[in-house]
């Protein structure tokens, strides 16, 4: 094996454009100088569509957990109502964050693998006038769940005051997202999934409902404040050290974004998506989620008859494949295929054809090649229809 040929699949960190690499090998600037006011100036406009907002997409140093945290202290203060929609260890994140800020935290737990129905959630704000906001993931990463997350603002909107916060952490970038039209109050995505770059940046962006209501928050924050960065924002700058090479990194992330279009970024994972789906389908392995609540960015798979973690084992191993394996309770149960950002259908028949190699391996009978060829079907028919 050369061991500098790394296949990642995992759902975040995603591989790096060679030419995003480059941009971020730039030597340093000051980072209160006109080169980096030029540079905020040309990344701003670019966000927006990725977001589907003419709202400002602020942008902070941090994880993608930095993100979550952000909306909790600028929406909420201790003693509010809230709700947490939970479909996995994502949801169940956000959960966390609330009760650290002291908020009187609703939990609705939805079993790992399935989305949440709108009707659940309209059940429950009914039941529940007081909420001052609702919490949900929109592509839960830990099950390969996508969250309906247009028909959850509307419902949220309809019956209730609250907030509706979304964590698009794994999927903005790759799947159609419309914080304005949808009625979205706030969104917060990372950089190291559908975005094409390493782990460092969060991403948000917020209504002017949401805006009033940071305004009159008094909960405490300094770093994580909301304000600060949008009042920077305006002067083109940022009120702390922007993580500069991060940021050559995405100019030419968004750029590649741009030159491709947005409409074919999301064909293209709706196409890894059925590929992966259709290859385990026909090797006759279980998939964790149904068609309706599958992710465009992550795959989730349920073997029944192999252990995940011998078949994650040996890809690394053999042919330095990296897999996710499953997160809490699902930890052993599932592995996880990531396909999302710098990820194509080339990437997809690698990777399913080097997994049926590994099944063999760990014993378990397959035909080899029925995975790939139903992938490759796949990817052709798409063609035909001219999606790509
Ligand atoms: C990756 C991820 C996060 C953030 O995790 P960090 O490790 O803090 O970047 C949050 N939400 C979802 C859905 C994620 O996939």
């Amino acid at each position: 094996m050369l061991s500098e040929q790394q296949i990642l699949r995992i759902p975040g960190p995603s591989p790096i454009p060679p030419s995003v690499q480059r941009a971020m090998s730039q030597p340093m600037i000051g980072h209160r100088g006109q080169e980096t006011k030029e540079l905020l100036q040309r990344i701003k406009p670019k966000l927006k569509p990725i977001f589907g907002t003419e709202q400002e997409v602020l942008i902070l140093t941090g994880s993608g957990t930095a993100g979550l945290e952000t909306a909790v202290a600028n929406t909420v203060k201790p003693g509010d109502e809230v709700l947490v929609i939970i479909t996995g260890a994502f949801g169940d994140r956000f959960a966390k964050i609330c009760n650290e800020y002291q908020l009187k935290t609703h939990r609705l737990d939805i079993p790992w693998g399935e989305a949440v129905l709108p009707e659940t959630v309209q059940e429950y704000m009914e039941k529940h006038p007081n909420l001052k906001a609702v919490f949900v993931t929109f592509c839960e990463t830990s099950t390969g769940v996508v969250n309906p997350v247009q028909e959850l603002a509307k419902r949220v909107h309809t019956y209730s005051d609250a907030l509706f916060i979304v964590d698009g952490v794994s999927c903005v970038g790759g799947v159609e997202t419309k914080i304005d039209e949808w009625g979205i109050d706030l969104l917060v995505t990372g950089s190291q999934k559908a975005m094409m770059l390493p782990a460092g940046l969060t991403f948000v962006a917020a209504s002017d409902r949401a805006w009033t209501v940071i305004e009159g928050n008094e909960q405490p924050r300094f770093y994580l404040d909301l304000k600060k960065y949008r009042d920077n924002a305006a002067k083109d700058s940022t009120p702390f050290t922007p993580a500069v090479s991060l940021l050559f990194g995405l100019e030419q992330a968004l750029q590649l974004i741009e030159e491709e279009g947005l409409t074919q970024v999301y064909a293209r994972h709706q196409l890894m998506m059925d590929m992966t789906r259709a290859a385990f389908r026909a090797l006759d392995i279980p998939l964790l989620t149904s068609d309706k609540a599958a992710s465009p960015t992550v795959t989730a798979i349920e073997p029944t008859d192999f252990q995940a973690e011998d078949l994650r084992n040996l890809v690394k191993k053999e042919f330095g494949l990296t897999m996710a394996g499953g997160q809490q309770h699902m930890k052993g149960k599932i592995f996880r295929i990531g396909h999302m950002g710098y990820c194509s259908p080339a990437d997809i028949l690698q990777t399913i054809s080097i997994i049926e190699i590994g099944l063999r391996k760990i014993g378990k009978t397959i035909e080899l090649g029925a995975g790939t060829q139903a992938a490759q079907e796949v990817y052709i028919e798409q063609l035909i229809q001219g999606v790509l």
